[in-house]
């Protein structure tokens, strides 16, 4: 009987991830990318592979049965619309991070550059650690990414590993009746110990010629229930002197008497994840195997595995190939699941989503663009070799992309008061605003209208306090009594001199407007400055919390050479400040992305901002600032 694996049995997930409104929109957000759009990529040796492999037909016979399942049920479908098959195989024990996002880009843009298929496959086959908010947030970052796993028929690629249990089992059932696994019921130490080293063979079990019967027999009370965990494992019989370890008879069942999520207490053995991951990938017919480097060494026995599988008809042919790739390794990051699990469990991060976190939902509330971490990828590439990422590469990328697109805006992050005294006098009311503009964009595109905002100067602004010295450093452009600079987009102004506290501090600076100077009217540059400040006007800035976020660790390589990444905290990662900031910021919508002048690049929170009470967090400087 052919087996299909999927279909009734393919666990929804939860939430709003998988509504084709979400989808699309995630879709056409990646299409309206100036930087993914770039059809020129870079070959690398994943492309080469594929490429030999559709200049040799190595796929074109291969049928889908339409959904996973054994070698019967894709041998009766069609020749495969899609040319390559990869995935993407979280756990989902976690939420997923920027290495995960170039594992994403990898697969999923490998499967649409050539007309192939990408699944989304929850590897879940450990029984603990899973959690259904998981699941949901790997879903939306996926989305949001840009990718989606839908076939034109509508076919959704979705899928889930603990469904493949039942063909797991068959599996093993057959490699024992093969003479090719075998029950072994020695201690934990002594398996290990006979397990051998690099300088010494393994020593053979004394449970290793047992009869396929006897085998088969134990097994099923493995599966039964009549085990306790740890008492007896199934284990591959292949060479205890085999110079990869990883060939010295493998575990692949272990006895667990643990619920799981998804099939309940119908287990209480568990397949392990070298003999499982091979599987789900020939059950999914997947053309293109690609995984990180570490997994180099367990090839042979992915390859062994398969090899039998086929040979005896359960899986389809061809079979799936394994090719492994370096991780990213990114300066002043830590993408280990479990170190960032204890960052947001110990509160020394707001959560996932804290802006600090390298997960896509951090950087995503970070200020980070979907095009932007898809450009980072692009541009990393794919090999295998072992080289940290400076994290200056990530911001870039953000850069290049907000350049054009993200609004102007002016703020007082360190916000000083400035008095125009004369400006009773030459305007002829105190209370007079005087109505300005700039360009939203400096630099709009060809034949699009250049978007303007708008706002008034008044008697009163706000400046930046470090633009105002009593006594110049040398090289000072700014205010000092007795300089002229030009308020941006406004008039140039005269300072003549400041009020300070009892202790001594500068509380306002004191100017004078030079008449006839306003921007973009005619003779405004009659009077020669040579320096133009921002500012906000008292009168319709609006105060703001404006979080400015730094680099979470120290070290550029915090938990690299068994370094301690706890010891390693920055502390000033954070610091939040009151920041006005002018009218057409405060309207901003959650999300929304702004080019601060002269500070860099802000979004407005998508958890905490309303236009009524504004919040920002700094994504990044403009300039590259992680070497200094
Ligand atoms: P962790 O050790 O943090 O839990 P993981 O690799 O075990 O990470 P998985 O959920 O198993 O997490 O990862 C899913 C996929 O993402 C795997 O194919 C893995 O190779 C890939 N991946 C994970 N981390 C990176 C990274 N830093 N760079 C590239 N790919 C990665
Ligand atoms: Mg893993």
């Amino acid at each position: 009987m052919p087996q299909p694996l999927a279909g009734a049995a393919v666990r929804k997930p939860s939430g709003a991830g998988l509504q084709a409104g979400a989808y699309n929109a995630a879709m056409s957000s990646a299409d309206a990318s100036p930087i993914s759009k770039d059809p020129v990529k870079p070959s690398n040796f994943l492309r080469q592979i594929i490429e030999a492999d559709l200049a040799n037909g190595t796929h074109a016979q291969r049928r889908w049965g339409g959904s996973p399942g054994d070698g019967d049920h894709h041998n009766q479908g069609q020749v495969d619309v899609a040319k390559i098959r990869t995935r993407f195989p979280p756990e989902p024990n976690g939420y997923l991070h920027v290495g995960h996002a170039k594992a994403i880009c990898l697969n999923f843009g490998l499967a649409r550059d050539y007309e192939g298929a990408c699944h989304l496959r929850f590897d879940d086959t450990n029984p603990e650690k899973e959690d259904q908010e998981y699941v949901d947030s790997i879903i939306d970052a996926v989305h949001w990414l840009g990718f989606g796993w839908k076939e034109a028929d509508g076919h959704e690629n979705l899928y889930f590993a603990s469904n493949y249990f039942d063909f797991m089992y068959r599996a093993a059932e057959y490699l024992i009746e093969q003479g090719l696994a075998y029950v072994d019921e020695q201690s934990a130490d002594d398996m290990k110990a006979n397990r051998g080293d690099f300088s010494r063979p393994g020593v053979d079990s004394p449970f290793r010629s047992r009869t396929v019967a006897e085998n088969l027999a134990r097994f099923r009370e493995m599966r039964d229930g009549k085990l306790p965990d740890g008492a007896a494992v199934l284990r591959a019989k292949i060479d205890m002197a085999s110079p990869n370890i990883n060939l010295r008879d493998p575990a692949i069942y272990r006895v667990r008497h643990a619920e799981h999520h998804n099939t309940g207490n119908q287990w209480c053995i568990y397949p392990m994840y070298t003999f499982a991951h091979p599987i789900e990938d020939a059950l999914e017919h997947i053309t293109h195997s690609i995984c990180t480097l570490e997994f180099e060494d367990q090839r042979p026995f992915y390859d062994w595995l398969l090899d039998h599988l086929r040979e005896g008809g359960l899986i389809a042919a061809p079979q799936p190939r394994q090719y492994e790739f370096s991780r990213l390794h990114l300066t002043y990051v830590i993408t280990s699941k479990r170190k960032l699990k204890h960052l947001v469990d110990n509160g020394i991060v707001s959560g996932w989503d804290d802006p600090r976190m390298p997960t896509i939902v951090g950087l995503r509330r970070r200020g980070y663009t979907p095009q932007s971490i898809q450009a980072f990828c692009e541009r990393i590439g794919v090999t295998k070799d072992y080289a940290w990422i400076d994290y200056s590469t990530l911001e870039g990328c953000l850069r290049e992309d907000l350049e054009n697109q993200a609004h102007r805006g002016m703020v007082a992050l360190d916000p000083l008061k400035l008095e125009l005294t004369n400006w009773a006098e030459v305007f002829g009311s105190a209370e007079h605003l005087e109505a300005c503009e700039l360009p939203a964009l400096p630099h709009a595109a060809e034949g699009q209208q250049v978007p303007v905002r708008r706002f008034t100067l008044g008697r009163e602004v706000w400046i930046e306090r470090e633009d105002f010295a009593e006594v110049p450093p040398k090289g000072y452009k700014r205010l000092f009594p007795g300089n002229k600079v030009r308020l941006k987009g406004g008039y140039v102004i005269e300072c003549t001199g400041c009020e300070k506290d009892a202790e001594g501090n500068v509380t306002k600076v004191l100017a004078t407007v030079v008449p006839d100077t306003k921007s973009g009217t005619p003779g405004a540059d009659s009077v020669k400055v040579k320096a133009a400040i921002t500012w906000v006007g008292v009168a319709d800035g609006v105060q703001a919390e404006v979080r400015l976020y730094d680099r979470l660790f120290t070290d550029p390589q915090p938990d690299a050479g068994g370094k301690d990444f706890l010891t390693l905290l920055n502390p000033d990662s954070l610091k939040v400040v009151t920041a006005y900031v002018e009218p057409s910021l405060a309207n901003a919508q959650p999300d929304e992305k702004f080019q601060f002048e002269r500070f860099g690049y802000f979004v407005a929170d998508r958890k905490d901002h309303t236009p009524g009470k504004p919040v920002f967090n700094r994504a990044t400087g403009l300039k590259d600032s992680w070497g200094k």
